[in-house]
């Protein structure tokens, strides 16, 4: 492998949210050795790059050029990769407009969403339809759920709704990454912790997070609550606080 294609899949792995590659030893030895993820510089033109210890990896292939939704529905088929496949009943893809200038992330389907395979139905969703669509009408904004797009970091539940652990998210995050390519809104909302450290790279928690602007492949990224937080009863001050945060994103997408 070159020194380009590395360093693309290393920006590829970077994206991801994975901070650190593990080298597989070729017979049992002492515990693996930790990479770290500095990305080597682009080679200056005409400048060689010192040889590279070659480090068997099995890579997925970075996001096809002329990738699609449908495309990327086929690659997943009906994927086996992680064990979240063991209990779902249907694979949550994504739903929504394929050209919207807006997409939200949230972490992964809850039952309701398992059981139609669309995500954000069950009560969650209902709370996130009515503050997208409530929002901009009080903005003066004519925007409706089916015109923006709508996508999980993990496609399957995780059992008892537990959050999705690192190694599923660095599966399935394969997926996310290539449907918001695919999609290239101009901005991406990120619902929760989960989806915002994934979007991110940060480890902080989504209260010192929201409300901020990050970037994700030069798209921003605006951090909020999610909303199954927000149907907690004592959550006034992290409602107001999401709304202000679904303010900003409206306007910028749709001033
Ligand atoms: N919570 C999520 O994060 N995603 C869904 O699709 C539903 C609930």
């Amino acid at each position: 492998m070159d020194a380009e294609l590395l360093r693309q899949y290393l920006e590829f792995y970077q994206d991801l949210g994975i901070k650190t590659l593990y080298r597989r030893e070729a017979v049992a030895g002492p515990a693996p050795i930790p990479i770290p993820m500095d990305l080597p510089p682009l080679a200056p033109v005409g400048q060689a790059l010192p040889p590279a210890n070659p480090v068997p990896m099995d890579l997925p292939p970075l996001a096809p050029t002329g990738d699609t939704l449908l495309k990327i529905v086929e690659d997943i088929g009906d994927c086996h990769r992680c064990r979240l496949s063991e209990g779902r009943n249907k694979i949550v893809f994504g739903v929504g407009n394929p050209q919207s200038p807006l997409v939200f992330v949230g972490e992964g389907p809850g039952a309701d969403e398992d059981a139609q395979g669309i995500p954000f139905v069950g009560r969650a969703g209902q709370l996130l339809t009515q503050m997208i669509e409530g929002t901009a009408k009080k903005e003066g904004i004519e925007l409706l759920r089916k015109d923006i797009y709508i996508a999980n970091v993990v496609k399957c539940r995780p059992p008892e709704n537990r959050n999705p652990e690192p190694d599923e998210m660095e599966i399935c995050g394969q997926f996310l990454h290539r449907q918001l390519l695919a999609i290239r809104p101009k901005v991406i909302c990120a619902l929760g912790g989960v989806a915002a450290r994934a979007l991110t790279g940060h480890k902080e928690g989504v209260t010192k997070m929201r409300g901020k602007w990050f970037q994700w492949q030069e798209i921003p990224v605006m951090v909020t609550y999610h909303p199954s937080y927000l149907l907690r009863q004592y959550n006034q001050e992290a409602k107001r606080e999401a709304w202000e945060d679904l303010k900003k994103v409206l306007h910028y997408v749709y001033d």
